[in-house]
């Protein structure tokens, strides 16, 4: 039996982190009440903001002691509702834990608290020529501790991968309140099991991160960005794999359909390069010498130019840069903004079989009636697919959505793909995570999960159907 927060439980949470850090009352919790998922709210009862580990610590023996929910959350920008507290009781909000401990130039590691702002600590790094490579989009809203939980991805991940490759050492609070440190500023590490992975990605489930050391790269010196506008959305598709059979590895290929574009248009209130056509390719390569760069970029141009590109624009300084990732960068606002209700799917799929998940994306719209848009990571085979509801009726839209989820789904999956490639499961796919697992699999991870939390009190509601 779930127990509620009481005015005793507020005066302990009050002792912990101080009566300042205690939010209550439906106007201080509006913020905590959802993140960046549309349509899905849930109101906690009581929020409370941390600054140490210790503090976490507490929290989850009262917790236990008293069977609440206790939902983790960093800056609230995830887009499958892992910080929303879906069964109420205490949300733990990161956000004052978010100084930048250190910078180790020498072992180049960098060790941050789990409220960092990911912008935040890239721009720390730059300045001091050091790269962190992982970008979600939302990389100047979203923490870094979000993102470990969520293993974010973000454009670059074609070259660079995601954070689960920069991970090194976690410090982690479990559920039963043992402040744990796991891994360190170590390249190799094969000491028992690799808890600090198995935390990455976890979606706030197993344990709440407390600290985090992230391996870091120098910072590539040369750059450049290309807009590629197709006429066929296949030819766009199809000229990711001609680049990569090149042995040339792009840092990014970002694929954005032609309604995506407009719908760009439309919010920013102004003309957008090729707007007209059917797709856009925005891709970037980095590197150490210009020399080789402008080589690489010379044969990107003619490989797309032979799959039947209408132009190739190119940037290589920051203003026109910023030009051409203007739409890019306003698309999930743009899709908001062009049907305020929709439903955003994270397909992913080994990068060859895109032209195939694209056609069949088109077939299905076609089947239903109604509009699903494509843009995202061609370069990694994750694919960000938005259902509108545009002018649809209520009845139509509720019967409309699951059949379009799970033929989405099982389309990723018929070829070779699965139903989330960086958003999470969370509490909004998890009635699906059947479809891609088999029941053995869903059982060893709830088992799992029950060796972390055994009353189950981290993040309920989440991951599992
Ligand atoms: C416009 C936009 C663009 C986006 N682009 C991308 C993209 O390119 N790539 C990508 O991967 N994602 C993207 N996202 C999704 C989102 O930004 C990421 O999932 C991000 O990692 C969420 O971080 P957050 O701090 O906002 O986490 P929150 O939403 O606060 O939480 C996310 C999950 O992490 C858990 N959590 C948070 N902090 C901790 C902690 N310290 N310890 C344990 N668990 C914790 C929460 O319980 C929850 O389950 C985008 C979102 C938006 C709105």
């Amino acid at each position: 039996m779930v127990r509620h927060v009481d005015e005793q439980i507020v005066q302990q949470l009050a002792a912990i982190v101080g009566p300042d850090n205690v939010l209550l009352g439906a106007e201080r919790l509006e913020p905590y009440t959802h993140d960046e998922t549309v349509g899905l709210r849930a109101d906690p009862e009581v929020a409370v903001r941390v600054t140490s580990a210790q503090q976490v610590a507490e929290i989850f023996r009262l917790a236990n002691r008293e069977r609440l929910p206790v939902t983790p959350r960093g800056a609230g920008y995830g887009l499958s509702g892992g910080a929303v507290a879906v069964q109420g009781g205490i949300v733990l909000s990161l956000e004052k834990m978010n100084r930048i401990v250190e910078i180790d130039k020498e072992n180049l590691m960098i060790t941050v608290e789990p409220g960092v702002i990911t912008g935040d600590l890239h721009r720390a790094v730059e300045a001091e020529g050091l790269f962190y490579p992982p970008d979600p989009a939302s990389l100047d809203s979203c923490s870094i501790g979000g993102n470990i939980a969520e293993g974010a991805g973000g454009p670059r991940a074609v070259k660079y991968g995601t954070t689960k490759d920069y991970v090194c050492g976690l410090e982690a609070v479990l559920p039963s309140g043992d402040i744990v440190h796991m891994g360190g500023k170590l390249v190799k590490n094969q000491t028992g099991y690799n808890l600090v992975q198995l935390l990455v990605g976890s979606e706030g489930t197993l344990a709440v991160v407390t600290r985090i050391i992230l391996r870091l790269l120098p910072l590539p010196p040369c750059r450049v960005d290309l807009l590629v506008p197709f006429d066929d959305f296949q030819a766009a598709a199809g000229v990711v794999s001609a680049i990569i059979a090149r042995r040339i590895v792009p840092t990014t290929i970002e694929f954005m359909e032609r309604d995506i574009v407009h719908a760009c248009r439309d919010l920013l209130g102004k003309d957008l390069p090729y707007a007209g056509a059917a797709a856009q390719l925005l891709i970037q390569l980095d590197g150490n010498h210009q020399a080789a760069l402008d080589a690489d970029c010379e044969t990107v141009a003619e490989l797309c130019l032979a799959a039947g590109a209408l132009d190739v624009l190119v940037a290589a300084d920051r203003p026109t840069r910023d030009r051409l990732w203007e739409a890019r960068r306003a698309i999930i606002d743009a899709l908001n903004h062009a049907s305020p209700v929709n439903h955003m799917e994270d397909l992913v799929v080994p990068r060859a079989r895109i032209p195939d998940l694209l056609r069949g994306i088109h077939d299905l719209a076609g089947r239903l009636e109604a509009r699903i848009l494509s843009f995202g990571h061609a370069g990694d085979g994750n694919v960000h697919v938005t259902v509108l509801k545009d002018d649809l009726d209520g009845a139509t839209w509720e019967a409309l959505l699951p059949q379009a989820r799970e033929a989405l789904y099982r389309l990723a999956l018929s070829l070779g793909g699965t139903l989330t490639g960086e958003h999470g499961i969370g509490a909004t796919r998890r009635a699906y995570l059947p479809l891609a697992l088999d029941a053995a699999q869903i059982e060893v991870m709830r088992r799992i999960r029950a060796a972390f939390d055994p009353n189950g009190i981290l993040n309920p509601g989440k991951i599992f159907p």
